[in-house]
């Protein structure tokens, strides 16, 4: 079969446009493809998910949300892009768990929080066989050919595929730390990441070696 080009950026945004997505959203998507570099599948889905959890959670974007994500893949660029939340500002936190899946809890002084958990419902995707088989990584998935009736696919879906649920979790306090120079390397670091009597940096996570 001839290979179908996927869609440009471009093209992706005209879409979001004809198909009458409200201008916030469509400012969503073109920000969040700018900054992934280009409209990958789980970042559209992204988009949907931080929408529908806000709208659940009845916060904006810029309120002080603290994000949880159940996968390194994709899904960490939205609540970057849309809430602002890094993992620089402690915001946003992954879990490799490897599912698709995002928690939204408002910014608490208590032990614990409820917020909401948004989740792609594989049930809910009987209407959508090429986005199932995307989402399967199933060998039904044909890269060349398939991909732009996967993002059709993924646009006509919007929340219809995702599941929202009332969660509650714990509140992880700050602790105070202390710094300490490290005896193997002489460099600074928080003593509760110490390996005994080297930093990781010299022991589990080392990851380079010096070039003379
Ligand atoms: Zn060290």
């Amino acid at each position: 079969m001839e290979p179908v080009p996927e869609y440009t950026p471009v093209e992706l945004l005209e879409k979001t446009r004809s198909l009458g997505f409200p201008e916030y959203l469509q400012d969503f998507f073109q920000e969040c493809i700018d900054f992934h570099t280009y409209p990958a599948p789980g970042v559209l889905i992204g988009v949907f998910m931080v929408d529908y959890a806000l709208a659940a959670l009845g916060k904006r974007p810029r309120d002080k949300i603290f994000v949880t994500c159940e996968t390194p893949k994709c899904l960490p660029d939205p609540p970057q892009v849309i809430m602002h939340a890094t993992i620089g500002n402690h915001r946003l936190r992954v879990l490799p768990i490897g599912k698709f899946a995002i928690t939204l809890t408002p910014s608490s002084a208590d032990e614990s929080v409820e917020g909401v958990r948004v989740s792609i419902d594989r049930k809910k995707m009987s209407r959508y066989a090429t986005l199932a088989s995307w989402y399967d990584n199933s060998p039904a998935f044909r890269p060349a050919t398939m991909k732009r009736q996967l993002v059709d696919e993924i646009l006509a879906a919007g929340r219809d595929i995702l599941s929202c649920e009332r969660v509650r979790m714990k509140v992880t306090p700050k602790k105070r730390w202390k710094s300490v120079t490290c005896p193997s390397c002489g460099e600074q670091v928080p003593e509760d990441l110490m390996e005994g009597d080297h930093c990781a940096g010299c022991g589990s996570m080392a990851y380079y070696e010096k070039v003379p």
